[in-house]
């Protein structure tokens, strides 16, 4: 089977107009952080809600950098985190010197457990970052009630959720500071990328320096002076990406949000009934970016096995945070270990289409119901 014919798990969903933008750019003859940039964050900011104050960089990772750096987050402090998210998570945090905190994760979606993580607070303890997994922000609210009665600040991993809503509020548009990713598997790209969101200037002006060097213009008049203050990095989008972003922004409500919300839709209708499968926790409001499900009874590598027969790519989301040598602190965090057994993310972005879906729906069916003899 050729690569081609592979299912992926996700895949970006772009074509002539996305092709265009970067031409159009590419003719321009600047490519730095310019015009489509802050045209790009000025139609976030419309599209997120009323005072959003959008600032664009080069990664979702470097997002959370910044966000963090911004709130004040150092050497010697501590930060709340799931284990179970993406390395960049935590990447991002000890990038800071800080030290990320890995917490268990609720049974029913693998969002952070606020018990588990008031547990591990400590004098030194700064941040929680929430993940909204899968596109899934759960209740937010007890997240920000928790934070609010420790003294810490919030920083919202929305890297699989840009355009959700948690309680018809839409993600990035209230809270603390919500940090998004443009890559190219998220729920829209800018070919790389990522956005901090916040409606406190204090710190959308931070995140604005510090992604470029930290570099303060002295004055307009002599524009070869620089002032610099403050650590910075080279962290800004590029025209080329934010070009790229504004059309996928475009195409988002009437395409990219409800073929990735009906695809789901459809792989949760065609499942629901299998007694060894746990759907995600996904709900109406969400746009999802992945469709992780869970398999009961060690069944989960023959599932897999068998769609990677049929030519489905699937992954694990993800692998947790506690048990990689680098953050490991020898602890157990129970419920995100056993998932991570039982996990399997199914392919799940707006290219797929209805035939895929029964295809592959027919073959987890087969799988689960051959004798688990016949397995070995
Ligand atoms: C993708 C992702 C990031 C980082 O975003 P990049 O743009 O890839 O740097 C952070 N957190 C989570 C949960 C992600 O999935």
């Amino acid at each position: 089977m050729t690569p081609k014919d592979v299912v992926q798990t996700s895949a970006p969903y772009v074509g002539a107009a996305e092709k265009a933008a970067v031409a159009r750019v590419l003719d321009s003859g600047y490519y730095g952080c310019g015009p489509e940039v802050a045209t790009f964050e000025h139609e976030l900011s419309y599209y997120l809600g009323k005072d959003t104050d959008v600032v664009c960089t080069a990664s979702g990772t470097a997002a959370l950098h910044l966000a963090l750096t911004a709130i004040g987050v150092g050497h010697g402090d501590e930060v709340l985190a799931p284990s179970v998210t993406f390395v960049a998570t935590f990447q991002a945090i000890a990038a800071t010197g800080a030290r990320p905190v890995a917490c268990d994760v609720h049974e029913k979606n693998l969002l952070l457990d606020i018990e588990d993580a008031r547990r591990r607070i400590t004098q030194r303890t700064r941040a929680v970052i929430p993940v909204h997994y899968a596109g899934h922000s759960g209740d937010l609210d007890a997240i920000y009630d928790f934070a609010r009665s420790n003294r810490l600040r919030v920083v919202e991993d929305a890297a699989h959720a840009f355009g959700s809503r948690n309680q018809g509020r839409m993600i990035g548009s209230f809270g603390d500071v919500v940090c998004f990713s443009f890559d190219p598997i998220k729920n829209i790209t800018a070919g790389q990328g990522g956005a901090v969101v916040t409606r406190n200037p204090a710190v959308a002006h931070d995140v604005r320096l510090r992604r470029e060097l930290g570099i303060e213009r002295a004055s307009t008049t002599r524009s070869d002076d620089i002032v610099v203050s403050r650590l910075g990095w080279r962290y800004a989008m590029s025209d080329l990406m934010a070009a790229i972003g504004r059309v996928q922004l475009g195409r988002f409500d009437s395409e990219l949000k409800p073929l990735r919300q009906q695809n789901a839709a459809a792989l949760g209708e065609k499942l629901r009934d299998l007694p060894d499968i746990g759907l995600p926790s996904l709900d109406a409001e969400d746009v999802p970016h992945i469709f992780p499900i869970r398999i009961a009874n060690d069944r989960r590598d023959v599932v897999r096995k068998a769609l990677r027969d049929a030519g489905f790519e699937t992954k694990v989301h993800y692998p947790p945070n506690h048990l990689l040598p680098y953050f490991s602190d020898g602890a157990p965090r129970p419920v995100a270990e056993r998932a991570f057994q039982e996990l399997l993310t199914l392919p799940l972005h707006p290219g797929i289409n209805d035939d895929q879906i029964a295809h592959m729906v027919s073959v987890i069916r087969a799988s689960l119901s051959a004798p688990m003899s016949s397995m070995a």
